[in-house]
């Protein structure tokens, strides 16, 4: 069991660290901020809410 494994997974894990934001991405339907970034056709940036699937741009 290398030591220096654990310092690394440690470290890895603090810099990955997911630092949840406060967004204003709220779905504009149900209000859920569970909202996924989606790129478009012409190259424009859609959202989509993965709670109850409303796509808006
Ligand atoms: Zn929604």
């Amino acid at each position: 069991m290398p030591a220096s494994t654990r310092g690394e997974v440690h470290h890895l894990r603090a810099v990955g660290a997911p630092r949840r934001k406060a967004t204003s991405l709220d779905c504009p339907s149900c209000g859920s901020s569970h909202v996924a970034q989606v790129l478009g056709d012409n190259g424009g940036v859609s959202y989509v809410c993965t709670a109850c699937g409303h796509i808006w741009s």
